[in-house]
Formats: structure tokens, C-alpha cells, sequence
């Protein structure tokens, strides 16, 4: 089983991959959890080249190279290999990320990117958590780091409103594949409804 989670900054996303990794070893299952850009020791490196830096380091056709290079390195190396053993796989961030990220910043590189996911990725997630919350309300609430850790979080909350626009479209274009989670509550509260969605889903 392949999930995925996805949301802006501050969503609380990469929380609740953790949590749901817990909830399916707690529950004797196999869980690998993984993130992208990273998830691989080669595509961490491409990472740290691709989120430091000041913004006009790449050009955006660059960018979107370097994100799907780390993708394939990824797939190939980690999340192939754990699904191949039978493990479910968590990935916080897939292709929708790049889908929505590097569509929100060059819209007219947007056909380019789902070529070249059907070039060199083609892997969907089964299930993809979109924990969708209010820009304002992360900020507000603390959550977005907005600490300037990588340059995409500081472009403001017009940029995050657009983001969440963006998954949320993907999220109705895909039905059976997301699920849309309200990220504007407890933590646990959260995890709780993302639990009854997936351990059924890994058969337990
Ligand atoms: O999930 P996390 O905040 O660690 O992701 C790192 C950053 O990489 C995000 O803030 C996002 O701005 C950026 N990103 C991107 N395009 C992607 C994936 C991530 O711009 N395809």
C-alpha cells in the first residue's frame, strides 16, 4: 500500500504521516515512512540543492528536473524495494507537490510536468491524504514554520492560498485516490479519522 500526504505549510501534514506510521506498527503492520524532495541518500542530496539558496539559482524547467530526478531516485531505491516486501509505504510529499508547487509558479510549465511524469515516474500513490487547512489559520495557529528553513515558505500567504487551491482541485480531478482531511483540529482528532480510512485499507 502507497500513501501519500500533501497540504501547504503548516498543515500539519508531515505530523500526521508520522502518527499514521505509528498507528499501523502499533497495529503490527509493516509502515516505512519517507519524504520528499528526499527519501533516498541521492535525493536528499538534490534536496539541499533544490530548497537552499537564493531563488534564482535554477531556472523553473531546472527545478522541475532536479524534483523529478529525486523522485525516480526515490521510487527506484526506497519506496520500490519496501513495497516490493509486502511494507506500506508513507511519503510525506509525492508528484501532486511538484504538480501543484511548480504549477503555482510557472502555470504554463504545468503540461510539462505531467509529461514527464509519465516519462519517468508513472507510480501513483493508492491513497493520498490532503490535509488542507487555511494559510491564515496555520500561521496563526504557529504552524507554518515561516522561518525561511527553505525559500518556497517565504513567498508569502497569496503564494500558500494558491497551493491550497491547487491540492484541492487534484484532491476533486481524483476522488479515489484523496481523501481531503480538515487539518483545523486537534491533532489526535486528525489522526483519528486518517486511522479509520487507512488501516482498513492495509487490511487490518
Ligand atoms: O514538506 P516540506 O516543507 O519539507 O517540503 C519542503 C519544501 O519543498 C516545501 O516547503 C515546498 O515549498 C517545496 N517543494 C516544492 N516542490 C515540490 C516539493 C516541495 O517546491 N515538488
Amino acid at each position: 500500500l502507497f500513501i501519500s500526504f500533501e497540504g501547504i505549510d503548516g498543515s500539519g501534514k508531515s505530523t500526521q504521516a508520522r502518527l499514521l506510521a505509528e498507528a499501523l506498527r502499533q497495529a503490527g503492520h509493516e509502515a516505512l515512512l519517507t519524504r520528499e524532495p528526499g527519501g533516498s541518500p541521492g535525493a536528499e542530496e538534490i534536496r539541499s540543492l533544490v530548497l537552499t539558496g537564493d531563488s534564482g539559482r535554477w531556472s523553473a524547467e531546472t527545478e522541475l528536473l532536479l524534483f523529478t530526478a529525486a523522485r525516480r531516485d526515490h521510487l527506484e531505491r526506497t519506496i520500490r524495494p519496501a513495497l516490493a516486501e509486502g511494507r506500506t509505504v508513507i511519503t510525506d510529499r509525492f508528484a501532486d507537490s511538484t504538480r501543484v508547487y511548480q504549477g503555482a509558479t510557472r502555470g504554463d510549465l504545468r503540461d510539462t510536468v505531467d509529461r514527464l511524469h509519465a516519462l519517468m515516474i508513472g507510480a501513483e500513490p493508492d491513497l493520498t491524504f490532503l490535509i488542507d487547512m487555511d494559510p491564515a489559520t496555520a500561521l496563526a495557529r504557529g504552524l507554518a514554520r515561516g522561518s525561511g528553513e527553505d525559500r518556497f515558505e517565504d513567498m508569502g500567504l497569496g503564494f500558500q492560498q494558491t497551493l491550497r487551491a491547487g491540492f484541492l482541485d487534484l484532491a476533486a480531478a481524483a476522488p479515489d485516490r484523496f481523501r481531503v482531511i480538515d487539518g483545523d483540529r486537534a491533532p489526535e482528532a486528525v489522526a483519528a479519522e486518517i486511522a479509520a480510512i487507512a488501516l482498513p485499507r492495509a487490511g487490518l
